[in-house]
């Protein structure tokens, strides 16, 4: 990009990109702090993936008191959520809330993507350039792009000629699909399928679901809220916050287990489990005992007890054993949570479909076929396929740091970042809940708010000592991939071929992306990092290209 040194253009101290609940709360945080920032958002209103997956039974699998900006307690006291787990609409709504709430909208610009940004290394400022051809010069350039939020269609021979409508989970129509009396094909079976093929199930004439992998799910028992439960948590709701950034994903309400589940009988680990079970949530489930992570022997004791469940729901056997994930170890997906996805098999218009056995050929214009030759004819197919996770909203950027690196490059063999929050190479560029950071391992509205409240204290830092420019070491970021890698290594997440390592995307170098050694510890080397004046980030000023601090 060339860039632009006229003056008809926006100047700001910061530039946000993404009006998701990260973006949202950076915007109000660094606002307050005197900063002149805007927020770029492609979509149409607030809410990232919320705005986004508005798919049928799309719902958080975090508990909605723990899924919740903590920044104000009077929003906290007076926001009531009406049931256990968020409906996206609810979620929406309550973004929206926020949104009106701290008047954000006067400084969120909607539609309108940022398709390139540069480093200008001579006013230490970021050249963005708009979808409408805007151009914006920022000092710092914040991504709050989202870890899920570049929908996958794969490329499928023929879906041009397919004459039914498709659609998207990630990007669902505003006004909603109705699938009554239609003939239906889901593709994918990750957590958007899982979530949908109920509601699915219970409009269409006939559904079809393409699997081609097994994922194990749990039961969510989502319910109205319980007012008792709400009344205590909102009493205590500052030690709840406090308790959950001390926790590995940020959330409260889950005591640390203390013993291997190979350590104690068959009989009192089943108990535990059909109890877990009989609660609901996947971090309860995970957290019964300190090895299923990082033990493969560990680990089976809770697959095989899942594995039961699932041959115990389903009503034929044939499909209950194609329904049973044998190739990862339980939790190295991501645990999935769902209201009735198994017994939606026991519905006689419901038919499951290996496509691993036999893969979908191509798309014709009554359906699709796969490679043993069936014919499903259909009049509306989901893609439930999921995204290009982590780094694909980065790459559809044209990033570069104005000196001949482009994003492509510095990630062509996988994403490296400092802490998830910045990169080499790039100045004065941050990253919320990126790559290397507990991102989608922890809760993500926490990640969002600790994230940003870092970036406000080390631009007060940089205000403060009159410093323009930052930027990572080399060391320090590989030292931090290493550590990332080191502890990936040391748990079973790497033994699964899941969008944690890119391996839904062709092609994607395989590299395991989200820090998975706890949030709490991850906050106490962010905590660290400030304490100690920000050792690997190296801080200059323009006019003087000196070092003003080590
Ligand atoms: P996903 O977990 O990546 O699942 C995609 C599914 O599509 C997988 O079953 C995958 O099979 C299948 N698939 C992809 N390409 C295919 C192809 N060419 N042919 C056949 N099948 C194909 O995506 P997602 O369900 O949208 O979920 C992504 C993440 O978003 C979740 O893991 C979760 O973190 C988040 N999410 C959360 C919630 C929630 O809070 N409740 C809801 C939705 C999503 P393979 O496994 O074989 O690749």
């Amino acid at each position: 990009m060339t860039i632009d040194h006229s003056k008809d253009r926006t100047e700001l101290d910061v530039a946000i990109v993404g009006a998701g609940v990260s973006g949202l709360y950076a915007l109000h945080r660094l606002r307050a702090l005197g900063y002149r920032v805007r927020v770029y958002e492609q979509g149409g209103d607030a809410g990232g993936t919320w705005y986004w997956n508005r798919y049928p039974g799309c719902r958080c699998d975090v508990e909605s008191l723990e899924y919740s900006y903590s920044f104000d307690e009077t929003l906290e006291q007076e926001w009531h959520w009406p049931e256990r787990y968020g409906t996206q609409p609810e979620i929406l709504r309550y973004v929206n809330h926020v949104v009106d709430r701290y008047n954000l909208r006067k400084d969120i610009v909607f539609n309108c993507p940022i398709t390139a940004a540069t480093f200008d290394e001579e006013t230490d400022q970021w050249q963005l350039s708009t979808g409408g051809g805007e151009r914006i010069a920022s000092r710092f350039c914040i991504m709050a792009t989202g870890n899920l939020s570049t929908p996958r269609v794969p490329d499928y021979e023929g879906l041009d000629s397919f004459q039914g409508k498709w659609y998207h989970t990630g990007q669902w129509p505003h006004d909603g699909v109705d699938f009554t009396g239609l003939r239906v094909g889901v593709i994918g079976t990750g957590s958007s399928g899982v979530q949908s093929i109920p509601i699915i199930a219970g409009q269409a004439s006939r559904l079809h679901v393409f699997q081609r992998t097994p994922q194990f799910s749990l039961p969510a028992r989502n319910g109205p809220m319980d007012s008792d439960k709400e009344t205590a948590h909102k009493a205590a709701y500052r030690s709840h916050r406090e308790a959950a950034l001390d926790t590995p994903f940020g959330m409260s309400g889950h005591p640390p287990p203390t013993q291997s589940a190979l350590d104690i009988s068959d009989e009192e680990r089943q108990a535990a489990y059909e109890a877990k079970w009989a609660e609901g949530g996947s971090i309860s489930f995970l957290y019964a005992y300190t090895d299923l992570l990082i033990n493969k022997a560990a680990n089976d004791t809770a697959a095989d007890f899942v594995r039961d469940k699932i041959r115990q729901t389903v009503n034929d056997p044939k499909v209950a054993e194609k329904l049973i994930p044998h190739d990862h170890p339980i939790g190295t997906k991501r645990l999935i949570l769902d209201s009735g996805y198994f017994e939606t098999y026991n519905q006689d218009h419901v038919t499951l479909v290996d496509v691993r056995e036999a893969p979908i050929e191509r798309f014709t214009p009554e359906g699709l076929r796969t490679a043993d030759g069936n014919e499903y004819e259909l009049d509306a197919v989901v893609f439930a396929t999921g995204f290009d996770a982590m780094t694909g909203a980065l790459r559809n950027i044209a990033l570069d740091n104005g000196a001949g690196l482009t994003i492509q490059d510095k990630w062509s063999n996988g994403p490296r970042c400092f802490m998830g929050l910045a990169m080499a190479g790039f100045p004065n560029l941050f990253m919320i809940t990126g790559p290397q950071s507990p991102s989608v391992k922890a809760q993500m509205i926490l990640g969002g708010e600790q994230h940003s409240d870092w970036i406000a204290e080390f631009l007060e830092y940089m205000r403060l000592n009159d410093v323009t420019r930052f930027e990572v070491e080399q060391k320090a970021e590989d030292d931090w991939v290493l550590h990332n890698n080191d502890i990936a290594d040391s748990t079973l997440y790497p033994l699964a071929n899941s969008w944690y390592v890119g391996a839904n995307v062709p092609g994607k170098p395989r590299v395991f992306m989200p820090y998975v050694g706890g949030f709490n510890r991850y906050k106490k080397a962010c905590d660290e990092l400030a304490e100690k004046g920000y050792p690997g980030l190296r801080l200059s000023r323009y006019d003087e290209m000196s070092d003003v601090a080590d």
